[in-house]
């Protein structure tokens, strides 16, 4: 199997899938409210002549509410800035439109690791447009477990600086990078792991490096903890070997973790 391309910060492209995909559904959400106005107002006007206009009240607020939120959120995306209910609409992408447009997606055709990754970049951009900055004790870095040299018989998962820094896999980057900085690092074997990993760390904020399916799931389940994901990279496929972008993980910790006093 090909390894997947990295997600790079403002990877426009999968952004602009996600942000399509929003404003087809966003159509789709006026035509439907349209048509559930207006088959039921046939028969309505002949019970009484003001029951149409209250059904066309009560769907063209559900669907303000709806296409308003999809529309804010396009905007958000759009100009990269904090449009002051970005905490909110990042809950309700989280919640509710983003099944819906994976859903919606599916259902198109398009690939589920594709929507996974447009979802990614869509969250790294409303965690950036908050602007956070937190103390290095307050982060935390998670790694998946398949970043570690498969046939290193380290145990690493419990205490990253296991790693004797043989610098065979890029564990012995990530530890020096963590301990330089001061900032905390664990590594997970699976979801239950990094949650149990978060409940003890208490972070402010996360930079999480995982696949599609891991990241999508964690940035979900973690809510309303900020999470910057990064995908790793497959080189040998996948939860092999995997490997991450230093300089990317850098960015990200420069973008977000504050200097020292
Ligand atoms: S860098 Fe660390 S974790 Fe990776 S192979 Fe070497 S000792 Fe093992």
């Amino acid at each position: 199997m090909t390894a997947k391309p990295f997600v790079r910060h403002g990877d426009q492209p999968r952004k602009r899938l996600f942000i399509g995909l929003l404003t087809l559904a966003g159509s789709v959400v006026l035509l439907v409210a349209f048509l559930l106005w207006w088959v039921p107002s046939v028969g309505l006007v002949h019970i009484h002549p003001i029951l149409p206009l209250i059904s066309a009240g009560i769907l063209a607020l559900l669907a303000l509410f709806i296409v308003g939120g999809i529309g804010l959120l396009v905007l958000t995306l759009l100009t990269g800035r904090d449009l002051f209910f970005s905490e909110r609409l990042r809950k309700l992408v989280i919640r509710y439109i983003f099944p819906g447009v994976i859903a919606f997606g599916r259902l198109l055709g398009v690939d589920r690791d594709t929507l996974r990754q447009s979802f990614i970049a869509l969250n790294n951009q409303l965690v950036r447009a908050r602007k956070l900055r937190v103390p290095a004790h307050k982060a935390l870095i998670l790694l998946p477990h398949c970043i570690q040299l498969f046939d290193c018989d380290l145990k690493i998962t419990g205490d990253v600086n296991r790693c004797v820094r043989c610098g065979r896999c890029d564990i012995a980057d990530l530890a020096d990078l963590a301990w330089r900085r001061g900032i905390p690092i664990a590594v997970a074997t699976g979801g239950t792991l990094a949650r149990k990993i978060i409940v003890e760390h208490r972070p402010q904020f996360i930079l999480a490096v995982a696949c599609e399916r891991d990241l999508t799931s964690g940035i979900r389940e973690s809510y309303p903890l900020p999470v910057i994901g990064l995908l790793n990279q497959r080189p040998d496929g996948p939860c092999f070997n995997t490997r991450v972008v230093l300089d990317e993980v850098e960015r990200v910790l420069d973008e977000h973790i504050l200097p020292d006093p």
